[in-house]
């Protein structure tokens, strides 16, 4: 077992109009700097400033793609080929950039966002190993309202998918469209028809994809072939983009967007709950049956799963509260550890270099 903490990673998407945030940042954390209207003496209204320090594990501000996905996905993906559950999340108020993070933008290839880079990593690992045979599976759900919609199934109605869990506790989605894919781009052909869908769904079916979650799952089991064929290497891969985690006021909003900021709020805070609590040695009851987005992703947090969180924020000016709340949501999550190790591993090479990993970590804890 190894042990380890969730990752917390701030990638900040530059503001394109209006004024900077006032903000500083090095590669471990960020400082803001927020205009407030304060009380000096009694009556006494006057302009001043308030600053925030924050600090995480990685400060990603004038990033490309590629070194986003450098910092925050490479090694979880590389983890999953040697069988540990990964999970990289993206968290942060519309517009921060949490699509753009986890699919990417639709101009060039150097725009590609985590989702195809975690595939194309995949892909390239599993052909240049004859020594196993690879079986890749995928699953693309969205949750809205606590409803789940097959993203790879546009006809399944809500009701038809369902939740079931073991009584080992193994969480899976029946229902759900899996798909075996057997190369890079069946796979990306499936991620184009799943965030097509995601489209079509907002503007046929009235659900406001900022409003939902997406959980876009890489299941991949490796077999070892040849002379001593060994036992199969089952990991799950989960690439969540979070429901935006802006605040709706009551008074401004009602009916429809009332409902989902409620169901959003809810289930934002009890996947916190879920993550704090499986840091929390102490604590026997984890709540994860309370949301829907923490029920399915049950299997991919804590216990045997590596996570990063990636803490979208709009560096602009007049998104500062949110900049704050997103910041202090993830400040909240960086103090959580949780012991890892991988699903089946008895074939021996991944045997050598999962230990190889671990002696990596234990030296470079060393050496902190
Ligand atoms: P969210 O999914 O959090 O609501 P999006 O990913 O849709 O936000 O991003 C909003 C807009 O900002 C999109 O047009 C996107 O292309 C752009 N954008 C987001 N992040 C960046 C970035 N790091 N650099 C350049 N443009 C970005
Ligand atoms: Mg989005």
């Amino acid at each position: 077992m190894v042990a380890s903490s969730v990752r917390v990673v701030l990638r900040a998407r530059p503001s394109d109009h209006g004024t900077q945030i006032n903000y500083q940042s090095d590669k471990k954390g960020v400082s803001i700097v927020q205009q407030k209207v304060i009380e000096g003496r009694p009556g006494v209204q006057q302009p001043g400033a308030q600053n925030y320090q924050f600090k995480f594990d990685n400060v990603l501000d004038t990033a490309s793609q590629e070194q986003v996905y450098e910092a925050t996905a490479a090694e979880v993906v590389q983890g999953a080929l040697e069988g540990f559950n990964g999970t990289i999340m993206c968290y942060g108020q519309t517009g921060a950039g949490k699509t753009f993070t986890m699919s990417g933008g639709k101009q060039n290839f150097k725009q590609r966002g985590i989702i195809p880079r975690a595939l194309g990593q995949i892909f390239t690992e599993i052909k240049s190993r004859p020594d196993v045979a690879a079986k890749v599976s995928i699953q693309f759900l969205e949750i809205y309202n606590e409803a789940l919609y097959d993203l790879l199934d546009i006809t399944t109605q809500p009701h038809e998918i369902s939740i079931y869990e073991s009584s080992r506790g193994l969480v899976t989605v029946s229902g759900l469209r899996t798909a075996v894919v057997g190369s890079e781009a069946e796979a990306l052909a499936l991620l184009f028809e799943g965030e097509t869908n995601r489209v079509i769904g907002e503007h046929q079916l009235n659900r406001e994809s900022s409003r939902s979650h997406s959980i876009f799952t890489i299941t991949m089991e490796l077999k070892p072939i040849g002379e001593a064929p060994g036992d199969v290497l089952v990991s799950k891969l989960a690439l969540v983009d979070l429901a935006g985690s802006e605040r709706v006021s009551k008074t401004k909003s009602e009916g429809l967007v009332l409902r989902e900021a409620g169901h959003i709020n809810k289930s934002l805070s009890i996947l916190e709950q879920v993550i704090l609590g499986l840091g929390d040695k102490g604590r026997d009851h984890v709540p994860f049956r309370s949301s829907k987005l923490t029920h399915v992703l049950k299997n991919s947090l804590g216990g045997n799963c590596r996570t990063v969180l990636i803490a979208n924020v709009w560096a602009d000016a007049a998104q500062t509260d949110e900049t704050l709340s997103t910041c202090r949501f993830a400040q909240r999550m960086l103090r959580v550890t949780c012991e890892v190790s991988a699903n089946v591993v008895q074939d021996s090479s991944a045997r050598v270099r999962q230990l190889e990993r671990q002696v990596q970590e234990l030296q470079q804890e060393l050496s902190m």
